[in-house]
């Protein structure tokens, strides 16, 4: 094996941290939606996408009477599941099925409050238990402390005044709070998430309830708090454990707030932990950072053919989020000769091709030249002819060269 080709795989290793394999089936989830202030039909279909992209679930959507109905005829058998998912902000459901919610959590099972979901049940005592938090529904300091973070404390505060609170909608800071909780465990810092709306002054019971990651309410987007609020929450009521994200907001297609790979991720490191305890996925590649916004359009991981699709139009400047796909399909494919081959062909495909931009050609020469072999050989000598690429060639064919 060539020598450059172990510093390309450590540099891969450290770089792209991708999904695992997908399993075949999953936790069995139940979505419940059904009535919400939010666009439902749109966010509960990308919850189900989502969490079962992850390979760990398999998820069912249940949808209640609408507002008004009878919810005596809402009765799903919780028993039957893993991890309960509530995109719902509507009518009491039935006492009956409040109490087998209530005994499917005490006796371990998962939970995920999403966004919308904290403003729900405002006279229900065990659902605000495990929520934590809540907005809206005439809360005030009748239901609970606010709960937030002033710089690294966090603050209890029983002043009297209303729950839950949006400024306009924006992209935002997160910020980690937790750091060795499996959730949050290997995420960054601080990351930016999609536009999204900002919860603030929520309130609540807060009982057995930990605060991974919280967001900064500047009053310059209007109805700011100044204040840390929480974001991502982890609760436990009885023996069963819930994950709260306040995040999430949807439109039509999802929109930023549920395209952003930093939901998307705690959503899926959430649910995992709600219904095990532990997380297994690894933290994948695209994970934002402060330096910006990663959105995922069809809320997937890319795969190395669209990976390659999208690096034809790169240039100076643009995300490199195609090329370190490229280089992890290709770290994984280390001791395939036939695998690799295929890959440097169809890398080849894409130098070849004239609408391919030059910058991304400088980038497919970088790679060829420490994975490539006697079959990009001619393919490069070609582009020592143009005047832009003749370095990026004459490069790539004496490492080539040299490694034989
Ligand atoms: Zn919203």
């Amino acid at each position: 094996m060539k020598k450059q080709y172990f510093l390309l795989i450590a540099l891969a290793l450290l770089v792209s941290l991708f999904n695992g394999c997908k399993k075949e089936t999953g936790f069995k989830t139940l979505i419940i939606t059904g009535q919400n202030n939010h666009d439902w039909q749109a966010s509960s279909p990308l919850l189900k996408t989502i969490l079962e992209e992850s390979g760990l679930f398999t998820c069912e959507i249940m949808t209640t009477p609408e507002k008004g109905g009878d919810m005596t005829t809402f009765d799903p058998d919780f028993s039957k599941y893993k991890l309960v998912v509530i995109d719902y902000n509507g009518d009491s459901w039935s006492d009956k099925t409040n109490t087998s919610f209530t005994d499917f959590v005490k006796s371990g099972g998962g939970v995920v409050i999403y966004h919308a979901a904290n403003n729900s049940f405002p006279a229900w005592k065990e659902y605000n238990e495990m929520t934590g938090l809540g907005g809206w529904g005439d809360r005030s300091e009748k239901d609970g402390p606010y709960i937030y973070y002033r710089r690294d404390s966090m603050i209890v505060d029983n002043s009297p005044g209303r729950g839950g609170n949006h400024g306009k909608r924006r992209e935002f800071l997160v910020r980690t709070r937790i750091a060795d909780h499996p959730i949050t465990k290997g995420l960054p810092a601080r990351w930016i998430h999609g536009n999204d709306e900002l919860y603030s002054e929520l309130r609540g019971p807060a009982k057995n309830m930990q605060i991974l990651a919280t967001a900064f309410a500047d009053s310059a987007a209007g109805g700011g708090t100044m204040r840390d609020e929480p974001m991502l929450m982890t609760i436990t009521y009885g023996n069963g454990r819930i994950f709260h994200t306040a995040m999430g907001h949807a439109d039509k297609d999802g929109g930023p707030a549920m395209q952003c790979a930093g939901f998307i991720v705690t959503l899926q490191r959430g649910a995992e932990w709600a219904v095990t305890g532990n997380v297994t996925q690894k933290v994948p590649f695209d994970f934002p950072t402060a330096a910006g916004v990663v959105l995922r359009p069809d809320y997937t991981d890319l795969t190395f053919e669209e990976a390659l699709e999208n690096i034809s139009n790169y240039d100076v400047g643009k995300s490199t989020k195609n090329l370190v796909c490229i280089q992890h399909h290709i770290t994984e494919l280390a001791g395939d000769e036939k695998g690799l081959l295929e890959t440097e062909k169809a890398i080849v495909g894409v130098l070849t091709n004239d609408k391919t931009t030059i910058e991304a050609k400088k980038l497919l020469l970088k790679e060829l030249s420490w994975m490539g072999s006697d079959y990009s050989v001619s393919a490069i000598k070609d582009l020592v002819s143009n005047s832009e690429l003749k370095d990026e060639a004459e490069f790539a064919l004496a490492r080539l060269q040299s490694s034989k």
